[in-house]
């Protein structure tokens, strides 16, 4: 169930059973006076039943586990997500009833345990909790709006407390996987067996597709091209590409699996020779083509990225300007030491950066112009809103200004159609990628389309 109706709801009366536990009892960390440990959970669920159950109520487990919260820390770093957790655990506290306890249980997750009479006046108390963490919160000068993910259960007898609470998480579980910014409530088939299980049945499943691949010749870079206002072309996007027995994976689903199973840094290592040596061969043959190659936040993490690179960079005997490296927007303010120095690192190498994903994080205009970046790329969720909604358009126009200002070049992904090319390049884009130009392709049939491409100008 979504959560953005609540305006339509007025608030029914909540029943206090549970005396207010007084302030204070053994919290820890940068939640504020209210907000308990997570170990406490278990031990006050039997407690909060039996007052429940003598006030003819149910027990409510709400687990909480704000959407994208990575994110937070990813740009701003740790300290300023801790901050966010201690604002929003306020917010929690405040809307919660009487007697209601509120725990945190993980960096982002929270569960509130209350006693209510109904289940209508638990889906209220989940909307509410749903609008509070949806107001707008400052981050180093930068508003952002967080949504949340919101598992609900009511207490059953002969459940144990971990059964309790395991079942509030799995059915937030099933609310992320179906967008987030939504309430579930547990059901039968979220037992083991359910949903969640299916997810990491399927990993397991990517999971050994990729050793397969990297065993056995699986894995392939495929290239699209990005093609300038004038018809040159700017660059070739290198896109990895997975199948193990004729089955392909798409990497918006490997390339997760493999950051999760440590492998992300074998791949990265492949992508970058692979696209150093296609570059090379492309400029051997006369088409001197720069090679975008996308590069992964845990390869980023590593110390021994900028060796991976130059190693490429020598390997293939390709000299720095044909290749661009593709770092998502987030990765360009993340604060770990490692990274800022890759990117530092990375530039100094003379390899193109081109800022990926433009306008799906939270991207901060004031530090745009301290970022290394050659490149801009607006994400193709903003380019397939055109030529209609003139907001985006406006957005499009502003910052592509903005970006030329600083000296970068501005590209837009996800060009299918003619109307969009025609936007693009009114609003004074660079460069355009997508279907309309050419879908990624092997290098042999890349070579062959940027022959024709050339004898068309
Ligand atoms: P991305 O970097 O944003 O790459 C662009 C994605 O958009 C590609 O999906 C491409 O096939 C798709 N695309 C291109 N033109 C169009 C269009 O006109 N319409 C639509 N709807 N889609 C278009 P793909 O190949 O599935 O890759 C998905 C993501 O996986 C990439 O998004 C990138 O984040 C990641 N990825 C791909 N290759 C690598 C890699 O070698 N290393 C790392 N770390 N990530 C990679
Ligand atoms: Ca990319
Ligand atoms: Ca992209």
């Amino acid at each position: 169930m979504r959560l953005k109706f609540l305006s339509a709801i007025t608030r029914p009366l909540l029943t206090s059973v549970v005396p207010m536990k007084h302030a204070g009892g053994g919290r820890r960390g940068p939640a504020p006076s209210g907000v308990l440990l997570r170990s406490e959970a278990h031990r006050m669920v039997a407690q909060l039943a039996a007052v429940a159950a003598r006030q003819a109520s149910q027990l409510i487990a709400f687990w909480l586990d704000v959407d994208r919260f990575r994110q937070i820390n990813d740009t701003f770093g740790h300290a300023s997500g801790d901050e966010v957790v201690a604002v929003l655990s306020r917010r929690l506290l405040a809307v919660l009833p009487p007697g209601a306890q509120c725990f945190r249980m993980g960096s982002d997750e929270f569960v509130a345990l209350a006693a209510l009479p109904s289940c209508s006046e638990a889906e209220w108390l989940a909307r509410t909790m749903g609008t509070e963490i949806e107001r707008p919160l400052s981050v180093q000068g930068v508003n952002i709006h967080l949504t949340v993910s919101i598992g609900l259960h009511a207490w059953t007898d002969g459940e144990s407390a971990s059964q309790f609470l395991a079942r509030a998480d799995r059915a937030m579980f099933v609310a992320k996987r179906m967008g987030g910014n939504r309430f579930e409530w547990a059901r039968e088939d979220h037992r083991d067996g359910g949903p969640g299980a299916e997810q990491s049945k399927r990993e397991l499943m990517v999971a050994s597709m990729l050793h397969d691949a990297l065993l056995h010749g699986g894995l392939a870079l495929r290239y699209q091209p990005i093609v300038g206002a004038d018809g040159r072309i700017e660059a070739v996007e290198a896109l990895m590409s997975c199948s193990s027995g004729g089955v392909p994976v798409s990497p918006g689903e490997f390339i997760p699996v493999a950051e999760k199973i440590g492998l992300i840094d074998k791949l990265g290592e492949w992508s970058l020779m692979e696209g150093a040596l296609c570059a090379a061969r492309l400029l051997r043959q006369g088409m001197p083509t720069k090679v975008a190659i996308n590069v992964s936040r845990a390869q980023l993490l590593s110390e021994a990225f900028l060796s991976a690179l130059q190693g490429a960079l020598l390997c293939a005997n390709v000299p720095p300007q044909w290749i661009e490296l593709e770092l998502t927007e987030s990765l360009f303010m993340e604060q770990s030491p490692t990274v800022q120095q890759n990117v530092q690192r990375i530039r100094e190498t003379g390899v193109g950066l081109a800022i990926d994903d433009f306008g799906t994080g939270y991207s901060c205009l004031a530090t745009l112009k301290d970022l290394p970046a050659t490149k801009l790329k607006f994400d193709k969720a903003f380019i397939q809103c055109l030529p209609d909604d003139t907001r985006v358009l406006a957005i499009v126009r502003s910052m592509t200004d903005l970006a030329h200002f600083l000296g970068l070049v501005v590209v837009a992904e996800g060009v299918e159609t003619d109307e969009q090319l025609r936007v693009c390049e009114d609003a004074g884009l660079d460069a355009t990628q997508g279907y309309f130009h050419a879908r990624p392709m092997p290098e042999g049939q890349l070579t062959a389309w940027l022959e024709s491409h050339h004898h068309e100008r």
